[in-house]
């Protein structure tokens, strides 16, 4: 057979259908240089426990760099299961908590199947049902953010078996948390594996860390990026019973985490000290951020997380939102379709509050 000869306009070759479909997750803007105020995307605003910068530059001693990194992180693993209560081979390292979602999807949803999770939550959870060519199943929160017995009704709407369960815990964008003893109860009723995303859970009063001991199909995963103040640097992790984490394993890509963010959280995760001062600070924040919002005129949601959701009851929000924009503060607009929109502001330094209080009470 004759070879064709060279097409001169050759055009991309096409990728799957459903992902030529798919919207992709849109993260939050991350301007580079300038100077932004930036509460849009939940950064901590403090710097990182300084020990965190002294194993790093350990780690670019010698030939450790040239090494392939430990694929499962063991020192870090050995070390969160001492601060965690729980031995380490219930921990899973990712390259932040992303990953780890991204894992358990592909772990746990096949092509066809169906995912459940509340409805307005973080949009990623539906980009990775997407790309696995899986379905959503979104229940609605209830007006007040609970959760009824709905969400844990074993078939989707569509009639299909329900696979996994996502509930960010606290929610964003309401900052809101389902009482561990609900999650619990809705986790007994479920006929599948719940994840429970803490990527806030340091910011709360409560987490779930203690149904993972309870009950086989509970899934915890926590993230550096909020917290421990390492969204640059990209590690989280997941915690679930032994027999759990194995399976999930062979999912993650052999090198999932480097040997820079290995050493990092390890050292970040060793100073608790510095996260019941960051906790402390950023809580107090909180607490002034909401009574303030308040005072303007918003309702502001009572958040266990490190940004408050806000709504104003006749002001639209997006002209507030891009007035800020203006002035060279960021804070989320979000609007959730069949839902409605608000602004999610994250907690700041006290500085950073300040100045964005005097500017929104101009607009
Ligand atoms: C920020 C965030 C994450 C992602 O955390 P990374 O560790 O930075 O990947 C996961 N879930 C929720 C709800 C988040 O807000």
């Amino acid at each position: 057979m004759p070879i064709p000869p060279p097409q001169s306009a050759r055009s991309a070759a096409p990728v799957r259908s459903d992902i030529a479909a798919l919207a992709g997750y849109v993260p939050g803007e991350q301007p580079q240089g300038g100077k932004w105020i930036k509460l849009n995307t939940n950064e901590n605003p403090y710097p990182p426990s300084p020990a965190v910068a002294r194993a790093i530059v350990a780690t670019t001693a010698g030939r450790t760099l040239a090494k392939y990194p430990d694929p499962l992180a063991t020192v870090f693993r050995m070390r969160a299961a001492e601060v965690l209560g729980v031995q380490p081979d219930w921990i899973l390292c990712g390259n932040g908590s992303d990953d780890l979602l991204t894992i358990l999807v592909r772990g746990f949803v096949g092509a066809g199947e169906c995912l459940r999770m509340p409805y307005p939550s973080y949009i990623l959870y539906r980009t990775l049902a997407g790309i696995q060519g899986a379905n959503c199943d979104e229940f609605h929160y209830s007006p007040d953010w609970s959760l009824d017995d709905g969400f844990a009704a074993p078939r989707a709407a569509n009639g299909e078996d329900i696979k996994l369960a996502i509930i960010a815990n606290p929610n964003s964008p309401s900052g809101t948390l389902i009482p561990p003893s609900r999650v619990a109860q809705l986790a007994d009723r479920l006929p599948c594996a719940v994840v429970v995303d803490e990527a806030y859970g340091d910011f709360a009063d409560a987490n779930c860390l203690d149904l993972v001991k309870d009950n086989p199909r509970v899934i915890v995963t926590r993230s550096f990026s909020k917290s421990y103040a390492l969204a640059g640097l990209r590690f989280g992790f997941a915690v679930a019973q032994p027999q759990v984490i194995e399976q999930l394993q062979k999912v993650k890509d052999s090198y999932n985490c480097d040997t820079l963010s290995i050493a990092a959280a390890t050292a970040a995760i060793d100073d608790q000290a510095w996260l019941v001062d960051n906790r402390a600070r950023i809580i107090a924040t909180r607490r002034r951020l909401t009574d303030s919002m308040r005072a303007l005129g918003f309702h502001a949601q009572e958040s266990q997380a490190n940004f408050v959701w806000c709504t104003h009851p006749t002001r639209p929000h997006k002209p507030i939102y891009e007035a800020l924009k203006a002035q060279g503060i960021l804070i989320r607009y979000m609007n959730y379709a069949g839902w409605g929109d608000g602004l999610r502001i994250t907690v700041g330094t006290d500085d950073e509050i300040d100045a964005f209080l005097a500017c929104i009470k101009t607009i």
